[in-house]
C-alpha cells in the first residue's frame, strides 16, 4: 500500500499512464468481424506515431500489441533488474560468427515498444546516409533523399519533443526545439576529452528528454533510470507522447495481442491478422489494410511465419530479401577510471556526443564513420561491463563495484553496413503459442572489423584526454534495424519509398525494418519521422489504399495540423 493511499486500477474506463498521465475515457473495442481500416501490428515507437495520426484523420484503427498497456505507476521501478519486463525477452535463436546478444537489451514489449527503454537520444541521418552506395559504393541508396525527410525530422522533434544546442553542426546542420539541459559526470569527462583533442562537441542533446514541463509532462529530474522506463514521464515514448491522442482520437490498442499470421485472399489483397489473446486464443482482426511494425526482428518473422501459397517463402517476399540486409550499430562501451568521482548515475545517460567521425575519410582504411556518446550504465550493467572487460569476479568484482562512483563510460556508435549474410530467418523452436521464432544470424565484415577497431581506439583516446587513468572496454552491438528494406527495385527491396510492400498493395511494413543503411545515428528518430511520412501518404491516398492496387508515387503534403495537440509551433525559433 503505497503512503498515499491506493493505486488507482486501470479499468475499462481508464488508461494509466503514472499519477499526471491518466487517460480517462471510455475505451473503443471494435468486433472481430467488424472490418476496421487499418490493423497495425506493434505499437512501438513506429507503430504509435501511425497510430495517432491514421486515427486523428478519421479512420478506424486497431493496434496489436504483443505486450501489456503498461500502468507507469504500479508497474514501472526504480530498480534496475526490476525493468527487464520493458524488454522482448520471448525466445530467439542467435548465431553466424558475430552472434548478437538477444533478450534484456534489446527490443521491447509493451505499448511504447522500444521507445520506453531508450535512451532518447536523437540524432538525424547525415544527407550522406541516404545515397552510401553513390558515394561510397558500398550498402545501398534510400529511395527518398534527405529534403524528403527533413520537415518530418523538425515535426517529430516538436512532438516528442527534442532538447539540444541551438546550432548543431553535423550532416545538416540545424537547431534544436527546447534549449540543452544539464551536463552530468559523464558529459563533463567526454567534454573535456574532446577539447584537450581539438573535437567538437555536441552538449545536452539532442535528447527527447524534457529540459522543462512541458504540457502534462514534467521536466527531468535526473533521475538516471532513463533504460529502465522514465515513471517520471520527462523522457519522450510513444506511450506518452503519441498514444494518448490516439485513444482520444478513437484509436482501440489491444494489449497482450501476439500477431500469429496475416491472411492473404485469392485477390492477393491482406484481409487481415490473426492473433493470440492472453489466454491463448486464436482471432482474426479482419481490416481493409495491415500495416506491420514489430520491430526489425519480429517483422520480418511474422511476414515469414505468414507464408502462403503464392508466397511460399514468406509473405511480400518475391525479391527473396525479406530478413536480409539485418543491421546492428557498433555499440563498443569505453570505461574510464577518474581519481575525482564522477557518479554517472546522476543524469540521464544520454546527454553529450560527437558526430565528427561520422563521415567517409579518405585518410581511413575503411568507408563510413561512428559518433562518440555518454553511456551511464547502472550498477547491474557495470558489473557485467566490468566482467567483460577486466574478467573481474569475486573479490576482484567486489573491488570494481566499490570503486563505481570513480568510472565514466562513452559508448561508440559505428556504422555497419548491410550485408545479405545477415539475416532474420525462421528457426526449428517455436514460442508458447506455437509460432516458429526468429532465428538471427550475424557477421562482421572486413570493413566493419576496421571501423569498429578505428572506433574503439579513437574512443578511448578520448577517454584517455579526459583524464582517465584506467581505460578498458566492453565489445556489443546496438540498435537493430534493416530486413524489411525499402527500395525502387521490386527485385532487391521489400517496401517502396512509401513503406508499401511491394508486392501487395494493402499491406505495408513500417519501423527500423525498412533501413537500407543506417548511418551511426540511433534511429528512432527516423523512425518515428518515417511513420509520420507514411501516415501523410496513406492520409492522402484515403480510400484508394482499401480498392485499388495502383500506387500513386507523389510525394503527400505534410499534414502538421495532425499531430498531437500543444505540439506543433511551440519551442524556440529554429535555425534552417
Ligand atoms: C537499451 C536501449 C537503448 C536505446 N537507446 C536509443 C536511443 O537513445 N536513441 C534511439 O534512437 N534508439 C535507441 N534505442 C533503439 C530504439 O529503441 C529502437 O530502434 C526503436 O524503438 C525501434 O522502433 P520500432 O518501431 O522498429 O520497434 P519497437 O519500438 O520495438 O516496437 C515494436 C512493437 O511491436 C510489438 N510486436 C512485435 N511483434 C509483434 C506481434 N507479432 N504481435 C503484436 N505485437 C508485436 C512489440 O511488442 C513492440 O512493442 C535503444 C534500444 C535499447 C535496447
Ligand atoms: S533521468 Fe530524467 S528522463 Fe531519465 S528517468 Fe530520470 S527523470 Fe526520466
Amino acid at each position: 500500500m503505497p503512503l498515499f493511499g491506493r493505486f488507482e486500477e486501470q479499468g475499462p474506463e481508464k488508461h494509466m499512464l503514472g499519477a499526471l498521465q491518466s487517460i480517462h475515457l471510455p475505451a473503443r473495442r471494435f468486433k472481430d468481424s467488424e472490418e476496421v481500416d487499418y490493423v497495425i501490428v506493434g505499437v512501438g515507437s513506429a507503430g504509435g506515431v501511425l497510430l495517432q495520426r491514421l486515427a486523428r484523420a478519421g479512420f478506424n484503427v486497431v493496434g496489436l500489441e504483443a505486450g501489456p498497456f503498461w500502468d507507469t505507476e504500479k508497474d514501472w521501478v526504480s530498480d534496475e533488474t526490476g525493468s527487464h519486463e520493458l524488454y522482448w525477452t520471448d525466445p530467439r535463436v542467435t548465431g553466424g560468427t558475430d552472434p548478437l546478444a538477444l533478450g534484456a537489451n534489446n527490443s521491447g514489449k509493451g505499448v511504447g515498444g522500444g521507445s520506453v527503454h531508450w535512451a532518447a537520444f536523437t540524432p538525424r541521418l547525415h544527407p550522406s546516409d541516404f545515397e552510401v552506395y553513390t558515394r561510397d559504393g558500398v550498402g545501398a541508396d534510400w529511395p527518398i533523399d534527405y529534403s524528403i525527410i527533413q520537415p518530418y525530422y523538425e515535426q517529430l522533434e516538436l512532438e516528442m519533443p527534442v532538447s539540444g544546442p541551438a546550432y548543431y553542426p553535423w550532416g545538416h546542420p540545424h537547431g534544436y526545439p527546447y534549449g540543452p539541459y544539464p551536463m552530468g559526470g559523464v558529459g563533463n569527462a567526454l567534454i573535456k576529452g574532446c577539447t584537450a583533442l581539438n573535437i567538437p562537441v555536441s552538449i545536452g542533446g539532442p535528447v527527447a528528454i524534457l529540459a522543462g514541463s512541458h504540457g502534462d509532462r514534467p521536466h527531468c529530474i535526473y533521475r538516471g533510470f532513463c533504460i529502465q522506463g522514465c515513471k517520471v514521464g520527462a523522457k519522450a515514448s510513444t506511450l506518452v507522447t503519441h498514444v494518448p491522442d490516439a485513444l482520444r482520437s478513437g484509436a482501440e490498442i489491444r494489449p497482450h495481442s501476439m500477431a500469429a499470421h496475416i491472411e492473404l485472399g485469392s485477390d492477393r489483397r491482406a484481409k487481415g491478422v490473426h492473433y493470440f489473446d492472453r489466454n491463448g486464443n486464436l482471432h482474426f482482426q479482419k481490416a481493409k489494410a495491415v500495416i506491420v511494425s514489430g520491430y526489425a526482428i519480429e517483422t520480418p518473422r511474422l511476414l515469414l511465419n505468414s507464408a502462403c501459397p503464392g508466397f511460399e517463402n514468406g509473405l511480400a517476399n518475391s525479391s527473396g530479401t525479406l530478413g536480409k540486409y539485418l543491421m546492428a550499430q557498433a555499440g563498443n562501451v569505453v570505461l574510464g577510471r577518474f581519481d575525482q568521482p564522477v557518479r554517472m548515475y546522476k543524469a540521464p545517460p544520454a546527454h553529450a556526443l560527437t558526430e565528427e567521425f561520422y563521415e567517409t575519410d579518405p585518410k581511413n582504411d575503411f568507408v563510413r564513420g561512428f559518433a562518440i556518446q555518454t553511456v551511464g550504465p547502472l550498477p547491474v550493467a557495470f558489473a557485467k561491463q566490468m566482467l567483460a572487460a577486466k574478467k573481474a569476479w569475486g573479490w576482484g568484482m567486489r573491488r570494481e563495484m566499490m570503486d563505481y562512483d570513480h568510472w565514466a563510460s562513452f559508448g561508440l556508435l559505428g556504422e555497419i553496413l548491410p550485408w545479405a549474410d545477415n539475416t532474420v530467418t525462421l528457426a526449428e523452436e517455436k514460442d508458447r503459442f506455437g509460432l516458429p521464432v526468429a532465428h538471427v544470424t550475424f557477421n562482421l565484415h572486413d570493413n566493419d572489423k576496421k571501423l569498429i577497431k578505428a572506433a574503439k581506439e579513437k574512443t578511448m583516446q578520448v577517454m584517455r584526454a579526459a583524464g582517465a587513468t584506467e581505460v578498458v572496454q566492453e565489445a556489443r552491438y546496438a540498435h537493430l534495424v534493416g530486413a524489411c528494406r525499402m527500395g525502387s527495385d521490386p527485385d532487391s527491396s521489400v517496401v517502396d519509398k512509401f513503406a508499401r510492400t511491394h508486392d501487395i498493395a494493402n499491406l505495408f511494413v513500417c519501423d527500423g525494418s525498412v533501413f537500407p543503411t543506417q548511418g551511426s545515428a540511433n534511429p528512432g528518430l527516423t523512425i518515428q519521422s518515417l511513420a509520420a511520412r507514411t501516415a501523410d501518404y496513406l492520409i492522402t491516398q484515403g480510400d484508394r489504399v482499401f480498392s485499388s492496387n495502383d500506387r500513386d508515387m507523389t510525394e503527400p503534403v505534410i499534414r502538421r495540423q495532425l499531430a498531437p495537440p500543444e505540439t506543433w509551433g511551440k519551442g524556440i525559433p529554429r535555425l534552417t
